[in-house]
């Protein structure tokens, strides 16, 4: 592979520092050279810098990106997405729209299981396909690094072939076996009986993480701490959706289990700030599905605040977030949360691989990095968060070789 020179960029801006998760001023803190340089090398980024001082390079074989007009950041991380389904919930968009909530839609057989009909009818060729069709929209929108769940499946059969399809396709796959209750249990027990003997062996082979869904009409507390602890057993790192329509014990089982992220926390109050400010937990914050839903956005300024690592994500799913753009929630990270440009970025790169255990290799623009390179077409790097119209991504370069050109 030829040694990548992006050139003569506007501006390279990369969060600061070497460790993760960042928290309270570090996330603030971005490095920006101007008139800048990126180096790649082996997939890996060789160096950054000024044009000034790019020094004659040694390599025989050397392809050329002119960066001029443009701005380099890292790759962007979507640590949190249900990207493989089958189907839409297009009707269900539209029943809403008309006044129907999204706890009655749920009630009414509706919701996650309308989706999960699809996904087990789809076969997995067809979610395969499905996915690898998303994988492609999350890059145009500068997503170099992902993660999808199951959750749709709810069956052996077709949580594995979820998981299998997210390996495939390049993801980083979490088994969230407990999403719904299917309808041919009697209950979350029962349910739970079969999930965690029949498929958590085989889905702790595939999969990285678990993932909860605690809530009314879900799993609770106890069920939760159950599924979680059973997956923490198998080896798998744990999650969990919490707190985003009532607050029912998601962040203190996350902080007891050593959980890795709690995603969601629209419904957080001040005593779940600070329990997550003084652990070691990631607060994962989904804006667009608060806005689709028309909930209260979680409280990011809050959390920032009180110490919290807080990531960021699009929680892209055919009911309550069909959207694959981290700009889109960078953006309403900072109108409706009360974060700044720059720790919408930490949020959703260093931050969000820290969530998916990749922060040593992805989440910057340094030196031994993987060369995941997101070239937005604007003058300036906060662009990602202030044009909320997006569309500014213009190249995409993933392991040092261009993957995607706007
Ligand atoms: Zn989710």
């Amino acid at each position: 592979m030829p040694a990548l020179l992006i050139r003569d960029l506007a501006q390279v801006a990369s969060p600061a520092g070497t460790g993760a998760p960042l928290r309270g001023a570090e996330l603030r803190r971005v490095d920006v050279v101007e008139d800048a340089y990126v180096l790649c090398r082996d997939g890996r980024v060789a160096a950054v810098g000024r044009m000034a001082e790019l020094e004659p390079l040694r390599d025989d074989e050397v392809a050329e990106l002119d960066g001029g007009g443009l701005v380099a950041l890292p790759g962007l991380v979507d640590c949190h997405t249900h990207a493989c389904f089958a189907g839409d919930r297009v009707d269900e968009f539209d029943l809403r729209a008309s006044g129907a909530s999204y706890e009655e839609i749920h009630a009414a057989g509706g919701g996650i299981l309308s989706t999960v009909r699809a996904t087990r009818a789809a076969g997995e060729d067809a979610l395969r396909a499905a996915l690898e069709s998303r994988r492609a929209a999350m890059r145009s929108h500068g997503t170099t690094t992902w993660e999808a769940k199951s959750g749709y499946g709810l069956d052996r059969e077709t949580e594995l072939a979820q998981l299998r399809a997210v390996a495939a396709v390049g993801g980083v796959a979490t088994w969230l076996g407990a999403h719904a209750v299917p309808p041919e249990f009697a209950d979350a027990d029962a349910y739970l009986d079969f999930a965690l003997a029949e498929v958590l062996p085989e889905a702790a082979g595939i999969a990285d993480a678990a993932d909860v869904f605690l809530e009314r009409g879900a799993f609770d507390a106890a069920q939760a701490r159950r599924y979680l602890s059973a997956c923490r057993e198998a080896g798998l790192v744990l999650r969990l959706h919490a707190d985003q329509f009532t607050e029912a014990g998601g962040v203190e089982l996350a902080v007891e289990l050593g959980a890795r992220s709690v995603d969601h926390l629209e419904a957080t109050g001040p005593d779940g700030v600070r329990a997550l400010g003084g652990s070691d937990v990631t607060a994962v914050l989904l804006p667009i599905a608060a806005l689709v839903l028309d909930r209260p956005q979680p409280p990011g300024r809050a959390l920032v605040d009180a110490g919290a690592a807080v990531a960021l994500a699009t929680d892209l799913n055919p009911g309550s977030a069909f959207g694959e753009s981290l700009p889109l929630a960078c953006a309403l990270a900072c109108t409706q949360t009360g974060l700044a440009p720059a720790e919408a970025l930490a949020a959703c790169t260093v931050n969000a691989a820290h969530v998916l255990g990749r922060a040593d290799r992805v989440g910057r623009l340094a030196p031994g990095y993987d060369a995941d390179v997101v070239l937005l077409d604007a003058p300036d790097w906060r662009y990602v968060a202030y044009h909320v119209s997006g569309g500014d991504v213009a190249v995409v370069v993933e392991g040092g070789e261009v993957a995607w050109r706007g």
